[in-house]
């Protein structure tokens, strides 16, 4: 084994795996990937499991006795939802990780896969980030209660890894969109909100597209469905203590995410930075180096990844119509 990549694959097939999260967007694309492999798929929903209620959570895992997990349950949200509801990103991310950790440990759990993010770097890393640019500095102060839970929960998976032996790994993803992200203008991260928004823009006739912040930050954007192949390939290939960063390879200022949402939307107005809004982190290109090295690469391109999400976008906007 060398830098945790394994010589011979673990074998998925008729392991029983949980995908904790199975709701959420990269949970559900990871369910619909998994559904090639030849495991048994489990899922629980929110109201049949608090994830942040040790005592359930301990008790779920304990009878239902799964082989594998992969924690892709979170608290997520775009730059002002993690500004403004600190303890709750804080609160819930660190509970639903210790819960499922510490219990997965007691049932001896085979393989466990803990999702983190590019936001657990510090602000001011080099770029592009390696995987040991973990806590050498200071962290983006928009998003710390959610990039410090995310930190706990890589060393929470080290931590048992050293102490106990257990096969526990963690992936660093960059920003993901997709069908099923959330679509919320105030709460979503960028690509949902400007998509709704322009989408709004375009059907009230209106020219103005806002968008927060001066344009010039830069983002990494990773299709969720490649996320999920990815996943699926370090479920077979990693076991490694280091966490695995998970990119596209390169990034776009927000001025030019605006322009191709706008092209892809077919909205034709103008753009308006909002300057009162945050810019958040200038720079966060991962380097996706191992991973890549170990044989997976993003296979979709952005501008027909962002097309199968506006098209997904206006299914639910269609349904939500014909239900009312
Ligand atoms: P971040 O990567 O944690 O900063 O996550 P976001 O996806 O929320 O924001 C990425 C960048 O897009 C930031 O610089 C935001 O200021 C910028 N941005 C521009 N317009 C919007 C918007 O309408 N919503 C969000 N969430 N971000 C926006």
């Amino acid at each position: 084994m060398v830098d945790g990549w394994l010589e011979a694959p673990y074998d998925l097939s008729g392991k029983r795996v949980w995908v904790a999260g199975h709701g959420g967007m990269v949970g559900a694309a990871l369910v619909a990937w998994l559904q090639s492999e030849n495991c048994e798929i489990f899922m629980v929903s929110r109201e049949g499991l608090d994830l942040r209620d040790q005592a359930a959570t301990r008790a779920w895992i304990a009878h239902n006795r799964p082989d594998v997990i992969v924690i892709a349950a979170a608290k997520v949200g775009g730059i002002l939802a993690n500004s403004t509801y600190p303890a709750d990103f804080l609160y819930d991310n660190m509970m639903i990780e210790a819960n499922i950790i510490h219990a997965a440990h007691e049932a001896s759990v085979e393989k466990l896969l803990f999702l983190g993010s590019s936001c657990i770097y510090p602000k001011e890393a080099a770029q592009p980030i390696g995987e040991d640019a973990l806590l050498t500095g200071a962290l983006e102060p928009t998003n710390e209660a959610y990039a410090v839970a995310k930190i706990a929960g890589v060393k929470l998976c080290q931590a048992y890894r050293e102490q106990y032996g257990r096969d526990f790994i963690s992936a660093m993803p960059c920003n993901l969109y997709g069908p099923g992200d959330t679509f919320d203008e105030q709460g979503s991260h960028v690509i949902p909100a400007l998509m709704m928004k322009a989408h709004a823009a375009k059907e009230a006739g209106a020219d103005v597209l806002e968008v927060w912040g001066s344009g010039a930050p830069l983002r990494e954007f990773l299709y969720v469905d490649d996320l999920a192949d990815a996943l699926v390939f370090l479920l077979k290939n990693y076991s490694g203590a280091m966490p695995v960063n998970i990119g596209a390879g390169e990034d776009m200022s927000i001025r030019e995410l605006a322009e191709i949402v706008s092209e892809t939307v077919g909205f034709t107005g103008y753009i308006a930075f909002d300057s009162s809004k945050p810019d958040g982190t200038h720079r966060k290109l991962m380097d996706s180096s191992r991973i890549r090295n170990a044989g997976w690469k993003a296979k979709t391109a952005f501008r027909e990844g962002l097309s199968q999400t506006y098209q997904w976008y206006c299914e639910q906007i269609q349904a939500i119509k014909k239900k009312a």
